[in-house]
């Protein structure tokens, strides 16, 4: 997809923190972080939203989402993370390149809980 901006930084046409890459996925740092450390786990090919990935890059991104939420965490020194994905416009997805959230959490940061959204 020409016009997708994940697109472009897995073909390498624009810059990101890359944090992790394999066959199937790329990991870079969140160009607005909500937390220090917020990373963005992408399928290399272009799907919009989650219910459009064959199982086999879906496994790949969940298990690199599995693989790096540790990782992530130590590098910043976080006690926890909210990992998420915001499936869809009505959910919030603003890159049409689906997408999952890994955003560190620290104690009485202030932010909010995923659960939070939903009330
Ligand atoms: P939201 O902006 O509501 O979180 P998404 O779930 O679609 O919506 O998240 C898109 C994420 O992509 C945002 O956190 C945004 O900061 C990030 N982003 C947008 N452009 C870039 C970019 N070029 N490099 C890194 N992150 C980006």
């Amino acid at each position: 997809m020409d016009d997708c901006i994940f697109c472009q930084i897995v073909a390498g046409d624009i810059p990101a923190r890359v944090v992790y890459e394999d066959e199937d996925v790329l990991a870079f740092l969140d160009a607005n972080p909500l937390a220090p450390g917020h990373t963005l786990v992408i399928p290399k090919t272009h799907y919009e939203t989650l219910d459009e990935v064959p199982p086999e890059p879906g496994e790949m991104m969940f298990a690199a989402v599995h693989y790096l939420t540790p990782i992530v965490e130590d590098a910043v020194d976080a006690d926890g993370s909210n990992i998420g994905f915001n499936n869809g416009a009505a959910a919030g997805q603003e890159v049409p390149h689906v997408h999952g959230h890994i955003v560190p959490r620290f104690e009485d940061d202030g932010g909010s809980p995923i659960h939070a959204v939903a009330g």
